[in-house]
């Protein structure tokens, strides 16, 4: 789900808002991100995160008390 340039999703039994790109951004145009070529590997780019896309990261757990999170089970 999509508000603007909020995202919210549901992973791992929480529910994560995450402020994405400006679409008015200058440096990216919205991309959130572009490729800059390295100089010592310049057919292997690296993705550089655009200052506007380093917006709050919440996640807020649901379903389980938050002590038990981060549980000790083995993944599946
Ligand atoms: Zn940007």
């Amino acid at each position: 789900m999509r508000i603007r340039r909020w995202f919210v999703y549901r992973e791992h039994r929480a529910v994560h808002i995450e402020r994405g790109a400006d679409p008015n951004c200058d440096l990216c145009y919205g991309e959130g991100g572009w490729w800059e070529g390295n100089a010592a590997h310049p057919e292997d780019p690296d993705m550089v995160a655009c200052p506007c896309n380093d917006g709050p990261r919440i996640r807020i757990p649901y379903g389980r008390l938050p002590h038990t999170a981060y549980s000790t089970e083995p993944p599946f």
